[in-house]
């Protein structure tokens, strides 16, 4: 039998999904949100800090949702306070337009299902 794959494998993008308009992209076109060990919201723009993670698309639309600070709250199991809130604006400040190209989704018509809800 086969041992499993083991050794350097070629590793695929892994593929994640914006919380904001559930896009799935690889993972270097997404911006890795997380939380500190202190509760305070962190852009981890590597993607690579410890503790649960939100992804949110390197596109302006995504950063200036109404519903961006909400959906992260609710992906990173926490409530952004002010503070968290003005990162994000400065942080979408500093995208360029259109920096990815808007994947076909359903904007008008969101939808929830396959979405993990834990309500
Ligand atoms: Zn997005």
């Amino acid at each position: 039998m086969p041992k499993a794959n083991q050794g350097p494998m070629r590793r695929r993008e892994p593929q994640r999904l914006c919380v904001v308009c559930r896009a799935s992209r690889d993972k270097r076109e997404l911006v890795r949100l997380a939380v500190s060990a202190d509760g305070r919201l962190q852009i981890d723009d590597r993607g690579r800090g410890p503790g649960r993670g939100a992804y949110v698309c390197r596109r302006k639309a995504c950063w200036d949702d109404r519903s961006l600070s909400s959906r992260l709250g609710r992906a990173l199991r926490t409530s952004l306070n002010d503070e968290d809130r003005r990162l994000l604006s400065e942080y979408a400040g500093r995208l360029p337009e259109d920096a990815v190209a808007p994947v076909a989704s359903s904007d008008e018509h969101p939808v929830l299902e396959g979405w993990p809800s834990h309500d």
